[in-house]
């Protein structure tokens, strides 16, 4: 039977900019066709196997500004808070329990000594309390070469820090204009991770105000270029009390945000066929199904939420973040049926490395 045009395009060993663009305006028909091809190359590179990292806002405290971001140093209309140790290791432990294989600690951005001593002793913790078998992610924000090797040395395998938009011009729209919100410093801080062996997470904000689909095209090739072995990436969700705010009028309506969303995951499967995707909670605050869809276009990763409820509501990023009035435990079992939904099964006690990343430090040593 004769392929069509976006068929043949689906098919195409390199998608460029222009392809991308096309492929992520696509509707109807065009669309379910994208999707299917983002599931099957899911099944052929990773399996319907979906893993869990059970994710510790460990605090909120944050030196930056971000346009976008709920919990920026600015934003007064929010408590403070810090999970004390004994709360980040039940964490872990009650993930160690449940054989989630995987955690991510992630807070606001903070840089001093204190809290590099502070952050390599809970890893040291983390590890004796979960017999080193815990797999260790951290979303800790821009740091210098010394302190991302001190955590790594500590027993910490992975990193995520999302670039936000590839595009320099766009970033400093949605950031303040000085050192610490830096575009290239952001890059340079990705290639250290990689440098030091981490396995590199990066991401983007999908419906940014200002935002072009040209722009997502070009996120999508340079998480290709980086050679980057997880993604996280999902709408943004605006927030009343950040700046960014003010332009909600401009935005796409958030159902178009989060089909975009679907689309970013299934092409990324498709250009980067064995890394790690992410089927992230903004995904769900706009759709309640909406991590079951992105597992079903690509996605294999799924983040529990493991923080203490008395902490979440200071947890907001952007509004209406579901799950804040939940325990772990509540979000276990909704994860489960969510997963079988979506015709996977979980893989329980195993750290679900990034296959890329397996492959690339195999070339690398090769
Ligand atoms: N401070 C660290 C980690 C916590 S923020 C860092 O910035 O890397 C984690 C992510 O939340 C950010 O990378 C950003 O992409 C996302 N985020 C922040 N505000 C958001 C919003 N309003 N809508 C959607 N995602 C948001
Ligand atoms: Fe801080 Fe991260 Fe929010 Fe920026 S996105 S304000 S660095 S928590």
């Amino acid at each position: 039977m004769k392929q069509t045009h976006i068929e043949n395009l689906l098919n195409k060993e390199t998608l460029l900019p222009a392809d991308l663009g096309e492929l992520l305006r696509t509707r109807g028909e065009d669309r379910l066709l994208l999707f299917a091809k983002g599931a099957e190359v899911k099944k052929q590179y990773v399996g319907n196997v979906v893993y869990f990292r059970g994710l510790i806002e460990y605090g909120n405290l944050c030196r930056k500004n971000c346009y976008y971001c709920g919990i920026r140093k600015d934003n007064t209309c929010t408590g403070r808070y810090t999970m004390t140790d004994e709360e980040v290791i039940d964490a872990a432990r009650f993930a160690f329990r449940e054989g989630y294989a995987s955690l991510v600690l992630q807070s606001g951005e903070l840089m001093s000594k204190s809290h590099r001593q502070q952050i390599t002793r809970l890893l040291q913790m983390i590890n004796h309390a979960t017999e080193g078998k815990m797999g260790i992610t951290l979303s800790l924000g821009e740091q210098d070469m010394e302190t991302l090797a001190e955590w790594r040395n500590a027993g910490a395998r992975r990193y995520l820090l999302r670039i936000e938009t590839s595009n320099p011009h766009l970033y400093s729209r949605l950031h303040p204009q000085d050192a610490q919100h830096d575009f290239k410093q952001r890059i340079e801080t990705l290639k250290m991770l990689k440098n030091l062996d981490y396995q590199v997470g990066t991401g983007v904000m999908i419906g940014l105000p200002f935002q072009t689909i040209e722009d997502l095209a070009n996120d999508l090739c340079f998480f290709r270029d980086y050679d980057i072995d997880m993604i996280g990436m999902g709408p943004y969700i605006e927030h009343e009390h950040t700046p960014l705010y003010a332009y909600r009028q401009s935005l796409l309506p958030q159902a178009e945000r989060f089909d975009l969303g679907l689309k970013m995951i299934a092409l990324a499967r498709i250009m980067m066929k064995d890394i790690n995707i992410a089927a992230t909670t903004a995904m769900q605050a706009i759709d309640k199904m909406g991590r079951e869809k992105a597992l079903k276009v690509g996605a294999n990763v799924m983040m529990p939420n493991l923080t203490p409820q008395k902490y979440r509501e200071n947890y907001l990023l952007y509004q209406d973040k579901p799950c804040t009035d939940e325990e772990a435990e509540q979000c276990k079992k909704c994860l489960e049926i969510r997963v079988k939904l979506a015709g996977d099964q979980i893989g329980y006690k195993e750290w679900g490395d990034s296959k890329h990343y397996a492959n690339r430090i195999k070339r690398k040593t090769d």
